[in-house]
């Protein structure tokens, strides 16, 4: 197997795209494909503080390499939602990566604004703790990026993740979110920060590629609550047609991207600011101020339970 670009021996084979690479000009495929999205999506503006979501994970390691390798001025963000174990063993990982790279890491934690962790608020409102986690992470990446002045926020979802969410709204017919899934949300209230995710076109596989060659060290275990959820069942379904028809996983998203107009959207709801927070909402509360307030009326005495524990 000879790579396609300088015919050394290739290291690894990309079905989706016919060719075969060695290490370098996989490393540049990467670059290069990081690169076009940006551009083509107009992803960044010069002058932005970006702020970069680091969850320890392969994504937003490998995400925070590529962009600062080209030359964005990247700071990183760790939300500690207090999963007990994962979440400390995670910040780590990321804590170590940032400080090899000399970049500003940035911690919120969960506990310290609520005393609690996402699975014990979740508990104590009988949901699934991942039923308030991306809600939870949305709301508090937006909140500290807008606090700090950060004008963008970016995250690591890569194509396997963006094919799993397409088919999920497609299953589902969730016109309004088919109209605005794409690689730049932008910000569409001065208290809202734009989100973009520049690994849309790469996939889970390249990613972890990418690492491995790298050398990154990166956050192997998944999250204990991850067990069952929908998004891997999609993410397999979506692998077992790029197995038999390679190339299936990047037309499905790139397509879509292409023929996006075809979901008119739904009309904006009115935005209003959250009584507590003041950040948008369409509610008098946003969701957020809301489960909070709603686990500590159901918590009265946990400040003294907290108290005696320490
Ligand atoms: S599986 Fe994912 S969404 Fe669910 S709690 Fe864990 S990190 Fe959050
Ligand atoms: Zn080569
Ligand atoms: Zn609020």
């Amino acid at each position: 197997m000879k790579c396609k670009k300088c015919g050394e021996k290739a290291v690894i084979r990309l079905r989706a795209h016919n060719i075969s690479l060695c290490k370098d000009d996989f490393l540049s495929f990467v670059l290069n494909s990081v690169q076009r999205t940006i551009k083509k999506y107009k992803l960044f503006v010069p002058g932005e503080k970006i702020l970069v979501a680091v969850s320890g994970g392969k994504d937003s390691l490998a995400l925070f390499d590529i962009l600062q390798r080209l030359g964005y001025p990247v700071e990183g963000f760790y939300i500690d939602l207090g999963i007990d174990g994962f979440s400390q063993r995670a910040q780590e990982i990321a804590g170590e990566f940032l400080a090899e790279r000399k970049a500003p890491l940035h911690l919120y934690s969960l506990r310290e604004e609520v005393r609690a962790g996402v699975a014990q608020i979740a508990s104590r409102l009988k949901r699934s703790p991942c039923s308030l986690c991306g809600m939870m992470r949305r709301y508090i990446m937006n909140r500290f990026a807008w606090e700090k002045g950060f004008s963008t926020v970016v995250t690591g979802h890569n194509l396997d993740d963006e094919g799993a969410t397409l088919l999920g709204n497609l299953i589902n017919w969730q016109v309004g979110y088919l109209a605005r899934q794409s690689p730049l949300l932008p910000a569409t209230h001065p208290r809202l920060v734009k989100k973009v995710k520049p690994l849309a076109r790469l996939s889970e596989r390249e990613i972890l590629a990418y690492c491995l060659f790298r050398g990154i060290a990166y956050h192997e275990e998944r999250c204990p609550h991850s067990k069952g959820a929908t998004s891997i069942k999609q993410k397999e379904v979506l692998n077992l047609l790029e197995y038999h028809s390679p190339g299936s996983k990047i037309r499905f998203y790139q397509e879509f991207l292409k023929n996006q107009e075809v979901f008119p959207g739904l009309e904006p709801h009115e935005m209003r600011e959250c009584t507590v927070c003041g950040f948008p909402t369409t509610r008098d509360m946003c969701q957020f101020c809301a489960i909070l307030e709603r686990f500590r009326e159901l918590t009265p005495l946990q400040g003294q339970i907290e108290e005696r524990k320490d």
